[in-house]
């Protein structure tokens, strides 16, 4: 075998499912370990409410140190109802928008990926959506989220002002345009830009900027949609779409719209990226779903976004997309052979549990030649 690659990975299993999906993709990295180049040291550590009831803090100032040393993190889902009436900055999902923010992962990729055998778990019609492979890319550390000033102010007696700050720099949208054109470059070279430029000076300047940015990449073809529109195409014909770029707020929603094309929260994997930084970790993978508190401790939950969030991890953290492709094509064929968790189980699957769909993922790795 060809000499060893060490790299350093985070594992946050965090509160709920997060658990048990993160128990089915140490498999995984086991199996990555022992028969690949990669040569994995594997660092664990808390996030969300059990940091809450261990260290008072949804992520404490030493993980945060640990995982930032790593080359990636991989996390499970945070939160529950126990934590749910604490107050809002020490929330579990804090410790998740600390990461985000601390190591500046200010781009969101969310694939919108269709697996034939899944066909029937959309809402679609399957001619709308067979075949459909579309990648969103969000902003994430800018925007309405994050500008000020914001807040909830008295004006009188009984009348309130609620507001936030939408706000960006030509530097903010330089930096994920420029990935955006590259991910469009990587794939059929078409990228839709989407704002709501007649309205919103902010989404008027990040037109502007992309018309710039795309200078650099004349083989890319760009359009312009305004959200609206945006929201109503992805339903109507989604598959005219394959990167689609886009701010904070627009992205959030565009890209849960998008998600449920393929009918299945269990399956979506996403990934935050920022700028490489020499020693400071650039990538966070997670699953698009919550910790799940209706189904936590049952055993069913379907590990599979989480597995599908660790192979997005070998294409864009170790540009290993050999372990990307093979991944994929081994859930693709445990999906065709009927085997379902109860997410996306239908009238002639097999149900399997969560474990048993990590060892399904296990034993066709094993089967397949790397
Ligand atoms: P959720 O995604 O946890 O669950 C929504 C529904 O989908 C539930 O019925 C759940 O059982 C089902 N589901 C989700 N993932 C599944 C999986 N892998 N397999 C099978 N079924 C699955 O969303 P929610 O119920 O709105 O939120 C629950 C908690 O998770 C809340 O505390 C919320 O704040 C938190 N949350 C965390 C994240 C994150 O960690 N990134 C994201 C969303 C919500």
């Amino acid at each position: 075998m060809e000499k060893k690659t060490n790299i350093s990975i985070s594992l946050l299993p965090g509160d709920g499912i997060g658990k048990e999906i993160s128990k089915e993709s140490k498999k995984i990295f086991n199996w990555i370990d022992n028969n690949t180049k990669f040569n994995i040291n594997l660092i664990e550590g808390l996030v969300g409410g059990e940091s809450i009831d261990k260290h008072n803090t949804p992520l404490s100032e030493e993980t945060l140190k640990k995982i930032s040393k790593t080359e990636a993190i991989l996390l499970g889902a945070v939160g529950g109802p126990k934590w749910e009436s604490l107050p809002f900055n020490i929330r579990p999902e804090r410790g998740l928008l600390k990461i985000r923010k601390d190591l500046d992962l200010f781009a969101n990729f969310r694939p919108a990926i269709v697996f034939d055998s899944l066909i029937e778990s959309s809402s679609l019609k399957p001619e709308i959506i067979k075949g459909l492979d579309m990648l969103i890319i969000r902003e994430l550390t800018g925007g309405i989220y994050f500008g000020e000033p914001r807040g909830v102010k008295k004006i009188s007696e009984n009348n309130y002002k609620g507001f936030n700050t939408l706000v960006y720099t030509t530097e903010e949208i330089e930096r994920i345009a420029h990935i955006a054109f590259q991910s469009a470059m990587a794939r059929s070279k078409k990228l839709c830009s989407v704002d709501k430029a007649n309205v919103l000076e902010s989404t008027e300047l990040w037109r502007d900027v992309v018309n710039q940015v795309s200078k650099n990449y004349p083989d890319v073809e760009l359009t312009h949609m305004y959200v609206d529109n945006a929201s109503m195409q992805l339903v109507r014909n989604p598959k005219q779409f394959d990167v689609l770029v886009t701010t904070n707020m627009f992205g959030d929603i565009l890209s849960d719209c998008a998600s449920m094309l393929t009918g299945s929260l269990g399956m979506l994997p996403s990934a935050s990226i920022g700028t490489k930084n020499d020693g400071i970790c650039n990538a966070m993978y997670e699953p698009v779903h919550g910790s799940a508190p209706d189904i936590a401790g049952k055993g069913v939950a379907n590990p599979l976004a989480m597995i599908l969030s660790l192979a997005m991890m070998f294409k864009y953290s170790f540009e290993s997309n050999n372990i990307y492709i093979l991944i994929n094509k081994v859930i693709n064929s445990i999906l065709n052979k009927g085997y379902r968790t109860i997410d996306i189980n239908s009238r002639k699957s097999k149900v399997v549990s969560t474990g048993e769909m990590g060892d399904l993922v296990l034993e066709g790795l094993n089967n397949e030649k790397i």
